[in-house]
């Protein structure tokens, strides 16, 4: 059998960077290493989990281009031979209870009937005590009679796991090797709550198991998990899987990754005009690395070099602006098409070019192609080609109340006039000639009938640009900007 790893998030939020990070890393180690990539909900947590926030996941992923192999499809239907793939529909068909009554019979686990008031009172002594917060197994030995007794008083029992208090637990993991914990640290775990629902400790343990699972690779947050979740294995008498714990995500400033820091939802990304492509590319390496440390990958590339020896333990440090660049250089690997097709939403929503000549339409977007960081920066940069001119102050200030303004429009506008044919070439030759012969010096020209015609200093390559505004537009332009010089 190949392998089977799994990106198992709960749906109570959006998709953030750390967990497309950590979909990526599962998805690629099962390209890379022959295995399927499987989704399964963690939606054990009825109040925070939402259906909105499941969807998240899946228009996350879809996007990213990370499909996976098994699990839930956001068409309804189930894709694999392990489902239910949700926690919640796992649990009303029964899947953990006999894993739970095998516990209780083979007294590896109890019902605890404390109150949240009395769990909180053991706490507060604790922290007096200066001892670690931890239930303190309290309900371990309750007589039939105590029992009874809570019951009558009518307290629902959660369960909890009976965890060893010596030794330690061990195990390899694959990114950071040993890793061992002292028993003593670990306590009587709830496995399930009082409304019948499995904790995520107990359903992801059950679930890994009964998918059959040959690695786990998430998140360090979850490292400290891990002794817990092998202790469930143990009592449950299972192998556990391989472990894997990617290093964790810091902002610049060497604080776990947040809001501030760019951590924000993965379509928020998408909106903000990023190549899924160029995300994934920038995720794959905050934590994982080439020994030739290759920064760029084609197509294909990563699903084959992608090797998790080479995944790193100390912190990976989100850089926005290497994301930035990184989704330049992927636009600039554009073709004129693709760079126009993922232009398009862009363009559409800022709607000044409602109905244009597509093919046009093309070539104006793909002239600062060089240029872009993000897709959304192209609505604003090619807008004059099709919506009114707005001035730019400091433009109007610095270039069309130089005292040579007007006269180097008024020869402009005498040359092009009688132009025939508007391309680049001899637009550019009628400017320098049009300069020539009115004693002033190419940029005197140049520079007004760029303001004039974008009402900016900067832009395109300035006959091009004049090229694919059309003789028409250009004479209005510059005519109408007479008017502002002096
Ligand atoms: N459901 C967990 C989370 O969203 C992940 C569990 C795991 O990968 O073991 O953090």
């Amino acid at each position: 059998m190949g392998n089977r790893v799994r990106f198992a998030p709960s749906p109570t939020g959006h998709l953030h960077i750390g967990g497309l990070r950590t979909a990526l890393f599962n998805y690629l180690f099962a390209k890379k290493y022959g295995g399927s990539f499987i989704l399964r909900i963690e939606d054990t947590d009825e109040e925070r989990s939402t259906a909105a926030s499941t969807q998240a996941i899946f228009d996350g992923l879809l996007w990213a281009q990370l499909t996976w192999d098994e699990g839930p499809m956001p068409n309804g239907e189930v894709k694999g031979a392990y489902g239910p793939y949700y926690q919640a529909q796992r649990a009303q068909e029964g899947v953990y209870q006999k894993f739970i009554d095998q516990l209780l019979a083979e007294d590896k686990a109890y019902q605890c009937y404390c109150t949240p008031q009395e769990l909180e009172a053991m706490r507060t002594q604790q922290q007096a005590n200066k001892l670690p917060p931890r239930y303190d197994g309290r309900c371990r030995r309750l007589t039939g009679e105590q029992k009874e007794a809570f019951k009558a008083q009518g307290r629902k029992p959660v369960i909890r796991f009976k965890m060893p208090k010596e030794g330690e637990t061990k195990f390899t993991d694959l990114i950071r090797g040993e890793v061992s914990f002292a028993n003593k640290d670990l306590y009587d775990l709830v496995i399930q709550k009082a409304s019948g629902i499995p904790t995520y400790n107990f359903a992801v343990v059950v679930d890994d198991h009964l998918m059959e699972m040959t690695h786990v690779i998430r998140g360090d947050d979850h490292i400290s998990n891990t002794p817990a979740q092998i202790q469930l294995y143990r009592a449950l008498g299972w192998a556990h899987p391989i472990m894997a714990h990617l290093s964790m995500i810091h902002g610049p400033d060497g604080t776990k990754l947040s809001k501030r820091h760019g951590d924000t939802s993965v379509i928020e990304y998408k909106k903000q005009g990023y190549l899924p492509q160029a995300l994934i590319n920038y995720l794959a390496l905050l934590g994982w690395s080439t020994p030739d440390s290759q920064q760029l990958f084609a197509p294909g590339e990563l699903e084959q070099k992608f090797d998790i020896a080479g995944c790193q333990k100390s912190p990976a440090v989100f850089d926005p602006v290497k994301l930035q660049w990184m989704n330049g250089e992927y636009i600039r690997g554009l073709s004129k098409d693709a760079l126009y097709e993922a232009a398009k939403p862009f363009i559409d929503e800022a709607g000044f070019a409602a109905g244009a000549d597509t093919e046009r339409l093309k070539d104006i977007v793909a002239l600062e192609q060089e240029k872009y960081k993000t897709l959304k920066e192209i609505p604003d940069l090619i807008s004059f080609f099709y919506a009114d001119v707005t001035f730019d102050e400091a433009a109007v200030e610095k270039v069309f109340k130089q005292p040579t303004a007007k006269a180097a429009l008024e020869a402009a506008i005498a040359k092009y006039e009688a132009l025939d044919s508007f391309t680049e070439q001899p637009l550019e030759e009628a400017a320098r000639a049009a300069a020539k012969e009115s004693g002033l010096k190419a940029g005197q020209i140049f520079h007004p009938a760029r303001v004039a015609v974008s009402g900016r200093t900067n832009g395109p390559t300035l006959f091009k640009m004049l090229e694919y505004m059309g003789k028409d537009m250009v004479l209005k332009r510059m005519r109408a900007a007479l008017g502002l010089t002096v």
